[in-house]
């Protein structure tokens, strides 16, 4: 089956023919240049053996695209108009499945639906492995992937994700600077990511107001062993960047408060990992922030 490719004329027709246009309050702005949407495909590498997530397919350009190279396609789309295009875009492609929902529960859990249908495409043979490849509305993109990232059971092998600029340049920021922050040293602890091309406004309909970038993030293993409590570690990381102005020792005294009878031991655990006190959240590396979160686990534990 061919689709036809969404071009910018095609999309508007289609729309007009509707009566329905781009929904901000979603962030619908659809992708209207072909070869970036190759692009997309092209570094996910895809092939008969994945099962790929797609968040937000719009009116279904990516997901039929697709959905001719691999095992299954599950996506989620939270605007009834455009989970109906999606469906007409893939009618006659049995592989793919369209949720019409909320991608997230509780602002920022992936929807019990969402894990199941992912179970479910994965369970049909024991070599299907499962990608995320998605031009992401921007206002969801740091759960899903975080969540995605952590998941015991359902990280990716493998994300491809259209995302706004200044969230591909945090995820790869070094210590020390503004940008750097929760997402870097979570991304940064347990993948390999690289920015694969800076997008201008131009490739969109509507145009945002922000370039954007896709970004190939590879979760790898092997980090993943070296950190003994993840769940742990990610709330670590998430509550000391809280409090990012403040310096570590105030940091931890406050954060896990009860465990502690004064602040020189929180000197001592900071001394014994080889940190002062007065250093700031943003200048650990991402092996001291394994470090500290292990060091807090066996003191707090
Ligand atoms: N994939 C299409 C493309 O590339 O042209 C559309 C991408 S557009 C940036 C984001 C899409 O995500 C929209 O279709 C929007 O309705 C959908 N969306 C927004 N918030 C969502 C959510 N919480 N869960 C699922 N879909 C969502």
């Amino acid at each position: 089956m061919t689709t036809p490719r969404q071009t910018l004329s095609y999309l508007r027709h289609l729309f007009e023919h509707r009566g329905i246009a781009p929904n901000r309050r979603y962030g619908q702005n659809f992708l209207i240049d072909l070869n970036t949407h190759d692009l997309i495909a092209r570094s996910a590498e895809l092939g008969p053996r994945d099962v790929v997530l797609e968040v937000g397919p719009g009116a279904g350009a990516l997901t039929a695209m697709m959905a001719e190279k691999v095992s299954a396609v599950v996506t989620v789309e939270i605007d009834p108009a455009m989970a109906q295009l999606t469906r007409e875009a893939v009618s006659g492609l049995q592989n793919v499945r369209v949720l019409q929902q909320d991608a997230l529960a509780r602002k920022s859990e992936i929807a019990p639906e969402v894990l199941d249908s992912l179970r479910a495409g994965l369970a049909v043979a024991p070599d299907r492995t499962l990608k995320l490849v998605a031009n992401l509305p921007y206002h969801v993109a740091t759960p899903i992937i975080s969540n995605l990232l952590v998941h015991p059971e359902l990280c990716p092998s493998l994300m491809v994700v259209t995302i706004q600029r200044e969230l591909a340049d945090r995820m790869m920021a070094e210590p020390h600077g503004e940008m750097y922050g929760a997402l870097s040293v979570l991304v940064q602890a347990l993948a390999d990511a690289e920015i694969v091309r800076i997008l201008s406004p131009k490739v969109f309909w509507p145009r945002p107001k922000v370039e954007s970038a896709i970004i190939k993030i590879v979760p790898s293993a092997e980090k993943r062993a070296a950190i003994p409590d993840l769940p742990w570690f990610h709330e670590v990381v998430r509550r000391v960047f809280t409090l990012r102005r403040k310096n570590l020792r105030v940091v931890l005294y406050r954060l896990w408060k009860p465990y502690w009878r004064d602040k020189a031991q929180v000197d001592a655990l900071l001394e014994a990992l080889d940190l002062t006190g007065d250093v700031r959240a943003e200048a650990l590396n991402v092996q001291e922030f394994i470090d500290l979160a292990e060091a807090l686990r066996s003191r707090l534990g």
